[in-house]
């Protein structure tokens, strides 16, 4: 009798890492879609920690609290039909929350904590091995998945990043300041950068794409073209 052989498609990674602003998150749900690829968003991951954190009154220097508190959370990311997350924190949809001023402004904390980033390390890992996939973070391409197929940091000038999530953040919160929003990043690239565990930086061998000239159709066009090796159309 002829024995079944079950081939096993091996799955790839791709890797985004960036500071905030860069086009990644856009970028990468599209990029995803394209590939129909699953699309894993690890801030998303590091802000729905942080909503808990908040509304469970906990000191953002405490990092041994903030890691118990991540062991003990279940963070779930469903990727729509429509292309865009779903975020559920202890199965209570967090999407647009997670997206708010005050989210933004101790993100940073939380993702600092190298017990946290343990924690977010593990799960990662796990929901990149179940399918082939788009990771956007800060650290993807030199610490989650160093081995990945393919890797690109994208960046983008200061003052175009600060005009990209100023226009974003504008649709749905009243009254941000270009100042508020100008704080925020400085802040978070501060943090994210000088931090000792897996500190915002690019990998070796990732592609750097500075975005602040290009469009999003532009940028996924480029990505698609490193990936497969040859021009594609829009
Ligand atoms: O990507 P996003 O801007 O939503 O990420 C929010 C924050 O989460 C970042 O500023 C950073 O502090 C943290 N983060 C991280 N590592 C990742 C993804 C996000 O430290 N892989």
């Amino acid at each position: 009798m002829a024995s079944k052989v079950k081939a096993k498609v091996r799955k790839i990674i791709i890797a985004i890492d960036g500071p905030a602003g860069a086009g990644k998150s856009t970028v990468a749900k599209l990029l995803a879609k394209r590939m129909k690829f699953l699309y894993i968003d690890t801030g998303a991951m590091y802000r729905a920690l942080t909503l808990k954190a908040i509304r469970k009154g906990i000191n953002f220097a405490q990092g041994r609290q903030l890691t118990g508190l991540a062991k003990k959370t279940r963070i779930d990311l469903e990727n729509k039909s429509d292309g865009a997350i779903r975020v559920l924190l202890d199965g209570e949809d967090v999407s647009l929350d997670i997206r708010k001023p005050n989210i933004s402004r101790f993100v940073s904390d939380t993702a600092k904590v190298p017990g946290v980033r343990k924690e977010m390390l593990t799960r990662q890992r796990e929901l990149g091995s179940k399918a082939s996939c788009v990771l956007d973070g800060r650290d993807i391409g030199t610490v989650v998945f160093p081995y990945a197929d393919k890797k690109f940091f994208l960046d983008a000038d200061f003052k175009e990043r600060v005009r990209r999530r100023h226009k974003e953040l504008k649709e749905t919160v009243q009254g941000v300041s270009w100042e508020d929003v100008e704080k925020d990043l400085r802040n978070r690239d501060t943090i994210d950068s000088s931090r000792k565990c897996a500190p915002l930086k690019q990998a070796k061998d990732a592609i750097y794409i500075d975005t602040t000239e290009m469009t999003i159709e532009g940028t996924v066009k480029v990505l698609l073209e490193n990936i497969l090796g040859s021009s594609v159309d829009n």
